[in-house]
């Protein structure tokens, strides 16, 4: 294995042909300094705090937090601002604990074990794909923890398991995104209950991040030309496992004003610097690989924002061969391939002509292509002088492969990409499915990999995609499986009030409500989940359709219903906001008063405790927008059922008997579907309600002497069995090598081994 791949040294330039040089100057890089720091038997603890890898093993709870648990809590558990900040009296406190020595050691070695592992499942079964030709992953957003957020959702979370589990099947990855000075936004509600967007800096200095240096002790940086300047991008290297995850930063002394910006926010701001942002990322991040000596077998492109890098992989080319743009295009189809995951047209990346114009007139002629061949790469139908240039038209002409999110949303795809397609019938369009997956080892609760550990067997987490692995949990007894799961729904309740409560504190409520949120919630009451952005596609507040009904169920004084919410609304979705007011009045009712919370700014860490601790998620999307979604995947892990609208995986993961009656969830509607959405609504609360009032409610509610459900926990086991050896980031990961990075490998998901030993 190329060493530079997972030691600590992120020097590059002269020395980059030869890792074991030290750099010749005197500069220490952060990790150096941190280890330098550390009470001798507790250096590793540098290493683990440098790498996300820490973030997924079962010591993770504590790892950290026992040095300073508020400080834990503070930094937003964040590993290495909690070294930097821990005295040094504190470390050495720790330091002459033997059980947290043991511990560190324990850990350091399993670390050592996995970054140094040659004898991966990938090595095998897909040799074709070497640490020197690796798979570069290109995406807007990742997700890897919430103390790294450059993330806003779905698409972000998908990103950083994805890295997750190539890390863990050992296949050679490296990964390319934006790092966003001040991320997505932080949500916090006014008394009113209008969402307002907070923005913080992100400490990066004091981030698991290291700024990739030449060995002058300069940080190596790329250009990308940019409304007429210069832009110069720095690079951040944030790794994740055996994953390095390389992140571009415009904020540079040395660049304008406005260019320092560039990166400032994900998703903010206008079309300008959307463009702006995904020429970054695609041109430049083509230019920062080829900088860092890296040349990939495969670029990734997952979703359309990265397509520019097509281009630059052409100029690139072009250059190298003196061929034209029409001689090398193959070329570049084959070396790049394309994950679509919108099912809306509207929801696809389109640039006018003119912004096209003002962004890549000096650009073209280094392709040497007019503008009318230049643009037309981008067009849906050609000759149409004001057709916009479309970032997936873009990616599907020029990758080799591509593919939607699930069966349906592949579906759709072929649907809607027809068009370009014009000699192909509909089921020929060249765009399959990989169903999206998580990553269980990140999503799974502790409590329950231990569990399974003790049931399924050590090596359930290392064949997730076993089905034979997963019959097992029939095996474990009721009782069992209950006391953990309602254990981790106190976690959830408690995670919950806490939140509640400062929330209400920020916003200077009366004293009584801020107490009052002691009282939220009940270990003993079913427990809903309903935590997704607050897109209105999601209908959010579909519950409330007939408001009296919902009153009825949620406030039912033998067997009631809770519910906890939480989601972001896009800072322009003025719809999207709206519903997250209507469901903060509807918290306000005096007769569901403990019943209803909301929780403020949701991440990755709410998200955890929630689909670890809900008894029912619900996810009622309007049908076919939810490309796949995969919260709902999360809760299975972790014994939740869904209650979900048939779309994106849930169509492939619900199972019904000769009844049509659901064994391992619930679906809400059927197949009723109509483009008419007020009755789609309609349809869709009414079956919602019943579901509840009829199914749901008295099956939570039969106990036995001992206060256990055996028949709910019949669903939690069906839910555990049927869903998780299929979706997981292991199982999807074999299908990209298979169908996308290495085609023609043949894939046995029993055969599927990850390379971690918890
Ligand atoms: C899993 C997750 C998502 C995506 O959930 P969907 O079901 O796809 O909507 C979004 N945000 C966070 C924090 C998550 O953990």
């Amino acid at each position: 294995m190329d060493r530079s791949d997972c030691n600590d040294s992120v020097f590059i330039g002269k020395s980059v042909k030869n890792h074991s040089i030290e750099p010749k100057i005197e500069t220490m890089t952060k990790i150096e300094t941190l280890r330098a720091k550390l009470p001798f038997p507790l250096k590793r603890l540098a290493d683990l705090a440098y790498n996300y890898w820490w973030s997924w093993t079962t010591d993770r709870i504590s790892l950290f937090q026992s040095i300073a648990p508020d400080e834990w809590q503070r930094c937003g558990r964040n590993a290495v601002a909690l070294l930097e900040s821990a005295s040094y009296v504190r470390l050495t406190q720790m330091a002459k604990d033997p059980s947290y020595i043991k511990r560190v050691k324990a850990l350091a070695e399993q670390f050592d074990k996995y970054m140094n592992e040659k004898d991966t499942w990938s090595s095998q079964v897909a040799p074709q794909i070497t640490r020197d030709r690796p798979v570069a992953y290109f995406c807007a957003e990742f997700g890897v923890h919430e103390s790294l957020p450059v993330y806003s959702g779905g698409l972000g979370i998908l990103a950083g398991d994805h890295l997750k589990s190539a890390s863990d099947l050992g296949i050679p990855l490296v990964a390319v995104g934006l790092c966003y000075r001040q991320g997505y936004f932080n949500q916090q509600l006014s008394r009113a209950g209008w969402q307002e967007e907070k923005y913080f800096d992100n400490p990066f200095d004091r981030m698991p991040l290291e700024l990739i240096k030449d060995d002058r002790g300069e940080a190596v940086t790329i250009e990308v030309e940019i409304r007429q300047r210069m832009v110069k991008a720095q690079i951040w290297l944030a790794k994740v496992g055996r994953v390095n995850l390389y992140l571009l930063d415009t904020d540079r002394p040395d660049n304008d004003s406005i260019d320092r910006w560039l990166t400032g926010h994900l998703y903010g701001g206008n079309q300008e610097t959307r463009i702006a942002q995904e020429v970054l990322l695609g041109i430049g991040g083509v230019r920062a690989l080829t900088k860092l000596g890296i040349h990939p077998s495969v670029c990734h492109l997952n979703e359309g924002h990265a397509a520019f890098c097509t281009l630059e992989i052409a100029r690139e080319e072009i250059q190298k061969t003196g061929k034209s743009f029409y001689d090398i295009e193959a070329t570049v189809r084959d070396r790049c391939v394309f994950t679509t995951h919108t099912p809306v047209p509207a929801g696809h990346d389109v640039f006018s002509p003119d912004l096209m114009d003002s962004y890549f007139a000096h650009y073209w002629p280094s392709l040497g292509l007019s503008r009318e061949q230049f643009l037309s790469l981008g067009a849906r139908r050609l000759g149409d002088p004001w057709e916009p240039f479309g970032m997936t038209v873009l990616a599907l002409r020029m990758t080799r492969a591509a593919n939607g999110v699930s069966a349906l949303h592949g579906e759709v795809s072929r649907k809607m990409w027809n068009i370009l397609y014009p000699d192909k019938a509909e089921a020929q369009v060249p765009i399959g499915h990989i169903t999206n997956g998580v990553h269980a080892r990140t999503w799974t609760a502790p409590l329950m990999s231990d569990l399974y550990s003790e049931y399924l067997g050590a090596d359930w987490s290392t064949h997730i995609a076993d089905t034979a692995i997963w019959e097992k949990i029939e095996q474990v007894p009721d009782e069992e499986i209950w006391w953990r799961h309602q254990t981790l729904k106190e976690r959830l309740i408690a995670h919950t009030r806490h939140r509640v409560k400062q929330s209400r504190q920020n916003r200077g409520e009366e004293q009584y409500r801020i107490d009052a949120a002691d009282n939220l919630l009940d270990p003993d009451i079913l427990t809903i989940g309903f935590a997704r952005r607050f897109s209105p596609y999601k209908r959010g507040d579909l519950l409330l359709r007939d408001a009296e009904r919902a009153l009825r169920i949620f406030g039912n004084t033998e067997r009631p219903v809770q519910i906890i919410f939480a989601g972001k609304a896009h800072p322009h979705d003025e719809e999207g906001k709206r519903i997250i007011q209507r469901l903060m009045d509807w918290c306000r009712q005096e007769k569901i008063i403990n019943r209803v919370a909301l929780i403020e700014n949701y991440d990755i860490y709410t998200g955890q405790k929630l689909v670890q601790g809900v008894d029912v998620w619900l996810n009622n999307p309007r049908r076919p927008l939810e490309a796949s979604g995969t919260s709902g995947q999360k809760v299975c892990f972790n014994g939740g059922i869904n209650c979900s609208v048939l779309d994106g995986w849930w169509c492939e993961g619900y199972k019904a008997d000769a009844n049509g009656k659901g064994i391992n969830g619930w679906a809400i509607g059927e197949d009723a579907h109509t483009s008419d959405q007020e009755l789609q609504d309609k349809i869709d609360s009414e079956s919602l309600y019943s579901l509840l009032e009829e199914e749901i409610v008295p099956l939570y509610y039969d106990r036995d002497a001992n206060g256990i459900p055996h028949n709910w926990i019949k669903v939690m086991k069906a839910s555990i069995k049927t869903n998780s050896p299929a979706f997981n980031t292991d199982r999807m990961l074999a299908d990209y090598v298979a169908q996308l990075y290495a085609p023609g490998t043949t894939v046995k998901p029993a055969e599927i081994r990850a390379s971690v030993s918890v």
